[in-house]
């Protein structure tokens, strides 16, 4: 075997570390138990559209309290999915933030609609309600908001703002399974509400996806929209004793197996440990950080219980002898994996090309762009682990100048242009 396939999860780089094994920026936590359930599914009849899917869609629709999940192969899926449920088609405008994963953005032109960016606040990162309300137009047929990092948006806002332009509201929840708003678990806040079981997330299914609804109509799309538009699942018919099935939709092979299920079910029972190491996390992360007077969290509002899929801060570069690329290399070389989420989608090369998105449309996401930067967070992350990653990063920035004073946008633009 090469000697690269014997490494646990180090990187194929080198790095100075000697005392700790590389800290990634998220990391799946896989148990005994996770295994077995799996290794059970593989032993069964049924690999795929097996009894695991409704198991895993009725405890993940129980655990938000909404009616009706479907399960998909990614989130992705379930974001294309959601968007041809609320009959998204061509000409239809759809307004997001441009702080979040290109997924969110490509969903949106997989079903022909036209994404328009509003821009976020600048202290949460999350979509702004007050820039939702500038976008909409008579094409205008949806929003969807990102819980960015865990955070909740502003729900009530939002629901109003559809309600008064008879808008659907779309919740990419893909960081955010777990987290309340208004002592709510997600998944009724909006119309729709997307989740991604990629490993990096709160929970993993290795690829994996879901939305959740109230609407029936919503859910019996989507479970035709996973499978090419056909009315009935191979399981389904073999229980009728009949083969006979009509296509009546265009849909995708969007299915998710029974094993990736099986894995899913047992991942939520440990959710609520994942979500309270996450918390812990950044509680422990915010309490070292207030010595640092450069480095800024993202600002929690009061009414929300916080996800922490991502734990973000905000650097102020100007003042240190230290760019963001050195910063980003010097940490990786201590054994830290770091990373930057997201470059705003408006100004990826695909989308300036065929929308004409351009630098200055969301100053708010571009300015905090230059100075966001992910630490590491995962439930299997150990206490040392942190005072470790916030020693490093003390050291780099040589950070130990006066006191701290929040970061605000004005500060960048002078106060006469607010
Ligand atoms: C992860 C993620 C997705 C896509 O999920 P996949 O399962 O990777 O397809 C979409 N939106 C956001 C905000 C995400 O973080």
């Amino acid at each position: 075997m090469h000697p690269k396939y014997k490494l646990k999860y180090q990187p194929e780089y080198q790095t100075d570390n000697k005392d700790h094994n590389f800290i990634p920026y998220a990391r799946q936590s896989i148990d005994e138990t996770d295994i077995h359930a799996v290794t059970q599914i593989l032993r069964s009849d049924w690999l795929t559209t097996g009894p695991m899917i409704e198991k895993f869609e009725h405890a993940v629709a129980g655990f938000v309290g909404a009616k009706y999940a479907v399960a998909v192969s990614s989130g992705t899926a379930a974001l294309h999915s959601a968007l041809h449920a609320a009959g998204i088609g061509s000409g239809d405008e759809v307004i997001l933030p441009p702080i979040t994963y290109a997924a969110t953005a490509n969903a949106v032109v997989f079903v022909g609609g036209t994404p328009v960016f509003a821009d976020v606040d600048y202290d949460t990162l999350l979509i702004d309600p007050q820039h939702v309300e500038k976008k909409i137009t008579s094409k205008t047929k949806a929003i969807v908001a990102v819980d960015y990092a865990g955070h909740p948006c502003d729900y009530d806002t939002l629901r109003s703002l559809a309600d008064a332009y008879d808008l659907i509201l779309i919740s990419d929840a893909c960081h955010a399974l777990g987290a309340k708003y208004k002592k709510k678990i997600l998944g009724t806040s909006a119309d729709l509400t997307v989740f991604s079981f990629h490993p990096v997330k709160h929970i993993t299914t290795g690829e994996g996806g879901m939305v959740v609804t109230d609407n029936s109509e919503f859910a019996d799309k989507m479970q035709k929209f996973r499978n090419h538009g056909i009315n009935t699942d191979h399981r389904q018919r073999a229980l009728k004793g009949t083969w006979f099935y009509e296509m009546t939709d265009l849909g995708f092979n969007y299915r998710i197996s029974d094993i990736q299920c099986a894995l899913g079910i047992n991942q939520l029972k440990r959710l609520q440990d994942f979500l309270s190491a996450r918390q812990k996390i950044a509680a422990q992360y915010n309490e070292l950080l207030e010595d640092l007077s450069y480095v800024y969290p993202l600002s929690v509002h009061d009414h929300v219980s916080h996800g922490y899929h991502l734990y973000v801060v905000k650097i102020d570069f100007t003042y240190l002898g230290i760019n963001r690329p050195d910063l980003f290399l010097t940490m990786q070389k201590r054994g830290i994996g770091i990373n930057v989420h997201y470059v705003p989608v408006h100004l990826h090369p695909y989308y300036r090309n065929n929308y004409g998105t351009k630098k200055g449309l969301c100053p708010k996401a571009e300015a905090a762009y230059e100075e966001i930067l992910s630490l590491p967070i995962y439930p299997l992350m150990k206490k040392n682990d942190v005072t470790y990653i916030i020693h490093v990063l003390s050291e780099i920035t040589a950070d130990n100048t006066a006191k701290k004073q929040p970061l605000s946008f004005n500060r960048l633009i002078g106060d006469n242009h607010v």
